[in-house]
């Protein structure tokens, strides 16, 4: 069974309001199991309408249309139907009725406008209406089926659950569910990551492409490994992802920094609580972008002591203990760190200092930076070269920092 969306309003099309609604609608068709292949806007143009809805059902058996059941004249979402369904337009008095006692209920007399709510297409079955005052349609076309639904969310959603998905369900028989995973991983190019699982992608077309997997590229926070699994309930959908994340994380393995909502600083969080670790920051370049990211984090003040954001050189000296001499090397970078854990009183100690630009320094062009680890007797720095402008220079370096630290925690568990 496949159902796609169209959604309804020239206020879309402007860029007035966001399609929420479709994105909704989309979640809960994955839930319940149904394909959803296409979602559409239209503007309120009726010959457009019609030309969306005809498209939608020449490629799906169900099309589920949001907006345009208003009482206003630009609420034609009524007679696009009746149109594609080619039959007339049938005023239900029950539902006069019911939306007149809906304004008497509020002291309020209902004007003639909102008697088109009442309008229902030949052959239509009318979904009450229990929160506005516009009902919804359920339209037979064919063997395929449109649903109207109104264009407020709190309506639109109400009649989804109670009405439309049980529909559609019922008619798509077999019953199944869609569940999704995200691996988040960081420091592969999405070509090397495509290498590196294309023998799986391989194996599992040739099973059938269940579960599937695809790349969502997300900037500066890596890229998106999303795992979609269908099966008759959730326990099963759910059985056939986590054997799915298990083979991938095999091929994968530390470049998988978390899940979902996982971000490099809840993945740093939770090493370093794991291994009762407290953290002392000494931020150049990245100007307490690091520390920011990390008070993000609920319950970072368990393992959080604070960031020194050493932008001088002065400061590097005078507060952190650095020898006086150039700042954008190893040397400076591990002094950088070794004097954070000390002052801040931490069992780690880390550091960043490099060249976001515009002009070059001591000599080192633009994008070098260095990461400093003091850990256990061990200060460690890693060279880096970033890319970009002053902006993505600087993010960079500070998820580069925390990928560094998340590395040497892990190689010491
Ligand atoms: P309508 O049913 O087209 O008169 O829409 C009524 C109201 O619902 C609009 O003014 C919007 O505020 C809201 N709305 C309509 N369509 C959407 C949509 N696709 N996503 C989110 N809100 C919507
Ligand atoms: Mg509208």
């Amino acid at each position: 069974m496949r159902c796609e969306v169209v959604a309804i309003g020239t206020e879309l099309l402007l860029g007035q309001i966001l399609d929420t609604n479709s994105a909704w609608i989309g979640e809960h068709l994955a839930a319940a199991g149904i394909d959803a292949h296409f979602q559409t806007k239209v503007g309120d143009n009726q010959a457009r309408m019609v030309q969306a809805l005809r498209i939608a059902l020449s490629r799906s058996e169900a099309v589920i249309v949001c907006g345009g059941l208003g009482p206003t004249q630009d609420d034609i979402t009524r007679e696009a139907i009746a149109e594609v369904m080619n039959v007339p337009l049938e005023r239900d008095q029950a539902v006069v009725a019911r939306i007149r006692s809906m304004f008497e209920a509020r002291g309020r007399t209902m004007s003639e406008n909102n008697k088109r709510q009442a309008d229902v297409p030949r052959g239509a079955v009318v979904i009450p209406q229990t929160r506005g005052t516009a009902p919804g349609l359920i339209c037979p076309v064919g063997k395929k089926v449109v649903y109207a639904v109104p264009g407020v969310p709190y309506e639109m959603q109400d009649m989804l659950e109670r009405a439309v998905l049980p529909d559609l369900t019922a008619r798509a028989g077999t019953r199944s569910t869609i569940v999704s995973r995200v691996l988040r991983t960081w420091g592969l190019a999405e070509s090397a990551l495509a290498e590196l699982v294309g023998p799986r992608l391989d194996a599992l077309d040739a099973a059938g492409s269940n579960p599937t997997i695809a790349f969502l590229a997300s900037g500066i926070e890596g890229i998106k490994v999303r795992v979609t699994a269908k099966a008759e309930d959730r326990d099963a959908a759910l059985g056939l992802l986590e054997a799915e994340e298990a083979e991938l994380r095999a091929i994968l393995g530390s470049y998988v920094f978390g899940v979902d909502d996982d971000t490099m600083e809840t993945a740093v969080g939770v090493l370093l609580e794991e291994q009762c670790l407290t953290l002392g920051l000494a931020e150049s370049m990245t100007g307490g972008l690091v520390a920011s990211r990390l008070v993000n984090v609920a319950g970072s003040s368990a393992w959080f002591r604070g960031s020194v954001v050493s932008y001088a050189s002065e400061v590097k000296f005078d507060v952190l203990g650095v020898p006086e001499g150039p700042v954008v090397c190893e040397e400076a970078a591990a002094a950088m760190a070794e004097g954070a854990r000390k002052v801040l009183g931490a069992d780690v100690g880390l550091s960043v200092t490099g060249v976001a630009g515009p002009a070059e320094q001591d000599g080192q062009p633009v994008g070098t930076a260095y990461f400093g680890i003091a850990l256990d007797d061990d200060t460690q720095v890693v060279h880096a070269r970033l890319f970009g402008d002053r902006e993505r220079i600087r993010q960079y370096a500070a998820i580069s920092l925390l990928d560094a630290l998340r590395r040497r925690l892990l190689a010491r568990a």
